[in-house]
């Protein structure tokens, strides 16, 4: 892969030289026909581009082959980075599904856009992206799961899953037929992450109006919990054993109280139907039958070992995983089919393709399931675009960028202005190659949602190049992590002498992002 970092240490004429290389490798390699004729990347695009923005629930990075994963393979997300940029450092502003949502479309934290934890709802009359793009002569819609309670605005075509949606046969909501009333359901029959991608190249093929660029989010459920693998991916890693992370039993010493408090471990606080020892509800007799097929002997030998202490926490740990990955190769593969659908019609060569999730999860590691803290395995997001003409094929960017990023970037790609009010900071220059001086050199974060589900206490905090510094604001405790030394962040240093300086710096940079974000929420800082 290209390294960002030592493409910007070159002059510009190479850099050009080695965009230029890297163009033709990808000719050579196979990419569309359609780069054919577009050999030397304009400056700017030309004509507006069209905008996909693949998205996934709950899918960390550790999970995706691109970001070299010991778990699974996954070639058509993959494809994404080979043909274009994989940000390395991409974070949420707030780990869970609402608000991270509600953080893509307005480009504002949570304080700003009023959805702080899942019991919020969307104030679907602010500005969002979608809305400003469908304005500016773009055809909007989206797909899938929603998750933010109120009807979906600024869409000329949208049809999501009330609320989580159900993995087997999930009613649909869409426009309401009246004004005023309540949105159309439906049950559609099937797999969701099979209907969610057949609903959105049905519009793109049959439905949109082609005299328009598009804007289309197509938004998976998978892999969120309760993981039900759909039947073409249920005989998959069936016998596999797979490695578990060093951190799936700590005793969460060297860490704030919250860490040890939490109720989100694999060992305990998974229920039968999050480990398929049941079958799923709303599954037909066919559905039924392949499923219970499938986990029939493996649950038998379970129910038989009468497991318990950690030999149950390593079964559970097995099960979870295989059931997780099993949902992700299920997103990829339909990847797969809609990068072919681009390629097949030519729309591949003027639309951005984006992939993502809402933020990233735990796979066993601190013998963890779930989200919400600041920690890396779920504070890290993956975030991959394809751009052709933009993006060189095959560049890693590590720059620190944000789910707060997404609106600003959209909206700029389509030479739409920028709200004043908008909190991020659009990506395109990054995805040109370019290296913006004055770009960020830390991220703000705020999580909200306590105590239930799972007692994460609240907290906010701040995460440079080299150190996290995290305020658990009603507890009032503090972690400082070294990320160089202490990648796995098990050793707070907070009250280590030898990190007085390095504390302190922190600190007032966590002060100067939360002035910056304008956030006076929670409880405030100490003062030193
Ligand atoms: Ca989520």
């Amino acid at each position: 892969m290209t390294s960002r970092s030592s493409a910007q240490t070159l002059p510009p004429i190479h850099r050009v030289l080695l965009r230029l290389l890297a163009m033709l490798f990808a000719l050579l390699v196979g990419m569309p026909s359609a780069w054919a004729d577009d050999v030397v990347p304009a400056p700017r695009a030309t004509a507006r581009p069209n905008i996909l923005f693949i998205f996934s629930d709950d899918h960390a990075t550790a999970a995706i082959s691109a970001y070299g994963s010991k778990l699974i393979n996954t070639p058509h997300i993959d494809r994404l980075a080979r043909e274009g940029t994989l940000f390395q450092n991409c974070f949420c502003t707030n780990s869970i599904c609402g608000p991270s949502r509600a953080v893509i479309l307005t480009g504002k934290h949570s304080h700003r856009n009023g959805f702080r934890d899942n019991h919020s709802t969307f104030d679907g009359g602010q500005a969002t992206f979608p809305k400003l793009l469908q304005q500016a002569g773009y055809q909007t819609a989206i797909v899938g799961k929603w998750h933010l309670v109120s009807q979906p605005t600024g869409f000329d075509h949208w049809e999501v899953l009330p609320g989580q949606g159900a993995y087997y046969n999930p009613a649909m909501l869409s426009a309401p037929k009246t004004a005023e009333g309540p949105p159309t359901k439906r049950t559609v029959p099937g797999y969701v992450t099979d209907i969610v991608t057949d609903l959105a190249l049905d519009w793109l093929d049959t439905q949109r109006d082609v005299s328009k660029p598009f804007m289309l989010m197509l938004q998976h459920k998978a892999p969120h919990r309760e993981w039900e693998p759909g039947p073409a991916e249920l005989d998959l890693f069936r016998g596999t054993t797979f490695p578990e992370p060093e951190t799936l039993f700590d005793d969460y010493a060297g860490r704030a109280g919250g860490a040890a408090e939490q109720e989100m471990t694999i060992a305990r606080h998974m229920l039968p139907k999050d480990l398929a020892l049941m079958t799923p509800k709303n599954m037909n007799p066919e559905q039924k039958a392949r499923w219970e097929a499938a986990y029939a002997a493996e649950n038998e030998a379970f129910h038989k070992a009468n497991l318990s202490g950690d030999a149950l926490a390593r079964w559970n740990y097995q099960r979870y995983i295989a059931n997780y990955l099993r949902c992700v190769a299920g997103v990829d593969r339909t990847i797969g089919r809609v990068l072919e659908y681009l390629d097949k019609t030519g729309l591949a060569k003027n639309t951005i393709v984006v992939y993502s999730s809402d933020q990233g999860f735990y796979l066993g590691e601190h013998g963890w399931f779930d989200k919400r803290w600041m920690y890396e395995e779920s504070l890290r997001m993956p975030m991959l675009v394809r751009w052709p003409g933009v993006t060189v094929p095959g560049t890693v960017d590590d720059h620190l960028v944000q789910n707060l990023d997404f609106a600003p970037t959209f909206l700029a790609a389509a030479g739409v202005a920028i709200p004043a009010d908008m909190q991020g900071r659009s990506l395109v220059p990054l995805l040109r190659g370019d290296s913006p001086a004055d770009w960020r050199q830390s991220v703000y974060y705020h999580y909200y949602e306590f105590p239930e589900p799972h007692r994460v206490p609240s907290h906010y905090g701040v995460r440079n190049r080299t150190h996290k510094l995290i305020w658990y604001d009603d507890r009032r405790e503090w972690e400082l992590f070294d990320l160089a030394n202490d990648p796995r962040e098990l050793h707070s240093i907070h009250a280590d002498p030898a990190a007085s300086e390095v504390f302190a710096h922190l600190r007032t940079e966590l002060a100067r992002v939360r002035a910056e974000a304008g956030d006076t929420t929670g409880v405030p800082l100490p003062t030193p």
